[in-house]
């Protein structure tokens, strides 16, 4: 009898914790049900906010592809760069923006000394992007690449004329130099390359002598350079590259016009080599969707973004793994400045005072 008992409630023990058991599985499918709608809503909330001096629809395709790949959808506020900066300075700790992409290292220098910025711990991105092209403090990185190179009159000048920045300020090209104004960011990296690699006391004769040799007071942005090139106002223009590429594709065949008649040259090919800059990317002090900033980042660094990235504006990938576009290939290949592109950055406030000091409007 006792025996008999026994069984009866090792039986029901055994019901009761099957019971238990079925019922804990239930909750457990529950509770895992639950965690997984968290998952998909928060994957569906999954932003990254972008302040962008870029326009190209290209553009919108990568970051369709990003979206696709990711979930992540990427907002964006395009403007121009120095009033984004500023947008960003004014916003503070409220700001929007996970990330400013922007063009030259010496505005993105500009953004990281506003401590704007901060620094990115990515094996992706430091694997993808050249010690030089980036901050040494990590806080941004280039994305593409510029020469700024001589063009010249192919009616009037001889390309074997040409070698070197230095060289423009002979007597030989007196009244012939065209550049624009000293305010633009690009002459002030030029400069900041010269301190860089010259010291102080070269870069100011380079400036003083280019003073001396220009065709006119500086105006206008580098394509009107061009545009004066073959208007025959000067023999010698400074410009970026890309836009070589913008005026051989306008649709205004004035400018497709001016840049065919525009030899390119690649200064200082047996010394030093021709100044780059970048257009970059940095992740803002106050990001508030850091983790999907940084993985947009990467994603804008690797092979596949980087072809279509750069191919936009004409410019050079800053992945040496990718391929320039064909028109850039057929430039030829050349050897950059070997500088850390941080210096650009470093010695802006120095090449803006130089520029005061010998008069470049
Ligand atoms: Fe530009």
């Amino acid at each position: 009898m006792k025996r008999k008992l026994s069984v009866v409630s090792l039986s029901f023990v055994l019901i009761l914790l099957i019971a238990t058991l079925a019922g804990c599985s239930t909750g457990q499918e529950k509770t895992a049900n639950i965690q997984e709608e968290a998952l998909n809503s928060k994957k569906e909330n999954q932003v990254v906010n972008l302040y962008t001096d870029r326009h190209y629809d290209t553009d919108e395709k990568l970051y369709e592809l990003f979206t696709e790949e990711t979930g992540i959808k990427v907002n964006v506020v395009k403007g121009k760069s120095d009033e984004l900066i500023e947008r960003l300075a004014r916003e503070g700790k409220d700001t929007e923006a996970d990330l400013l992409i922007t063009a030259d290292a010496g505005r993105l220098h500009r953004a990281k000394t506003k401590d704007l910025l901060q620094p990115v711990t990515s094996n992706t991105l430091t694997n993808n992007i050249p010690t030089n092209l980036r901050d040494k403090d990590n806080e941004w990185f280039g994305l593409t690449v510029r020469g700024r190179i001589i063009v010249y009159s192919k009616d009037r000048v001889d390309p074997s004329e040409l070698s070197t920045y230095e060289d423009l300020v002979n007597p030989k090209w007196k009244g012939k130099i065209l550049v624009r104004s000293s305010s633009n960011i690009y002459n002030q990296s030029l400069l900041a390359s010269f301190i860089a690699i010259d010291g102080e006391e070269k870069a100011k004769q380079w400036a003083k002598g280019i003073v001396e040799n220009m065709a006119r007071d500086p105006q206008g942005n580098d394509r009107a350079q061009a545009t004066a090139v073959v208007a025959g106002e000067g023999d010698i223009a400074i410009m970026n590259t890309y836009y070589i590429g913008k005026m051989l594709n306008s649709s205004n065949p004035e400018e497709v016009k001016v840049a065919k008649n525009v030899g390119i040259f690649f200064p200082n090919q047996d010394t030093t080599g021709t100044h780059i800059n970048v257009s970059g990317v940095g992740l803002t002090k106050y990001a508030k969707n850091k983790e999907n900033a940084i993985k947009f980042m990467e994603f804008l660094s690797s092979p596949k973004a980087q072809e279509q990235f750069a191919q936009a504006n004409y410019e050079y990938p800053a992945n040496p793994s990718v391929e320039p576009s064909d028109l850039l290939k057929s430039w030829g290949e050349f050897k950059p400045q070997n500088i850390n592109l941080s210096k650009l950055g470093e010695f802006n406030q120095k090449a803006v005072e130089i520029f005061n000091e010998v008069g470049w409007k």
